[in-house]
């Protein structure tokens, strides 16, 4: 079933999904600087497009940037008077999200901020900043909990909060599993599913990046 999922997948790209070629440009230059996989697919990247712009949003918060796949799908979603800070622990990642978004030419509307994303969120927090209309959580799993916990703090009612790979491949249904992100996204989905200011669903995916999943929640008051 997996190779047909990922051509269904692929069918859905090559017709639905823009082939703008500086997101290939990005791909190739994150394998050039050996980044990981792990960004999201073409048509995961799309759906962020689309909600960024349901939503009409105009400050974006991503916990993970990677090389920057996904801020640029953000970024070419939102109008010029938008925003995207995009928080990243590793500096290579940074600095090569930094020249890929660069390339894509949205580097006004793009920050990222090198460090390890709670003192960010921290910061962030003590300093004020205004909140957030979308945040995607997509960094180390373990932490997300601590992640929602900000998220809320950034957030006013009508912000979106989505949290990326939350299936693994049906691991999030071993409460005994010995791997730290996935009992990182248990407890995630434990808060979600308590808190008393979000209403939650999540939705399993399945296509060119395997079989995952990811939570969308509204901040409701
Ligand atoms: N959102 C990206 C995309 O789709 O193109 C993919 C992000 S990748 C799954 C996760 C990123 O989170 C990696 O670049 C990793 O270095 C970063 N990360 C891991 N731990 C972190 C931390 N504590 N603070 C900030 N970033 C972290």
């Amino acid at each position: 079933m997996e190779n047909l999922f990922a051509a269904v997948d692929a069918y859905f790209i090559e017709k639905l999904v823009e082939n703008d070629p500086v997101f290939d440009q990005i791909l190739t230059n994150n394998q050039k600087y050996k980044l990981p996989p792990h960004d999201v697919s073409p048509s995961q990247g799309k759906f962020l497009y689309l909600l960024t712009k349901i939503k009409g949003a105009k400050r974006i918060l991503e916990i993970g940037t990677l090389g920057g796949y996904s801020t640029l799908w953000f970024a070419k979603a939102l109008d010029d008077d938008g925003q995207i800070i995009s928080l990243e622990y590793d500096k290579t990642h940074a600095d090569v999200a930094k020249e890929n978004l660069a390339l894509a030419g949205v580097s006004n509307k793009t920050t990222i901020v090198v460090g390890a994303a709670c003192d960010s969120l921290e910061e962030m927090i003590q300093t004020q900043t205004a909140p957030f209309d979308l945040i995607f959580i997509d960094a180390d799993k373990e932490n997300n909990s601590v992640y929602l916990h900000y998220a809320l703090q950034l957030s006013t009612p009508g912000t979106i909060i989505i949290g990326d790979n939350v299936v693994r491949e049906g691991t999030v249904l071993d409460s005994k599993s010995s791997d730290r992100r996935v009992l990182g996204v248990r407890s995630f989905v434990d808060d979600l599913s308590t808190s008393k200011t979000l209403t939650s669903t999540a939705i399993e995916t399945v296509g060119v990046k395997g079989y995952d999943g990811f939570t969308i929640s509204i901040v409701e008051k």
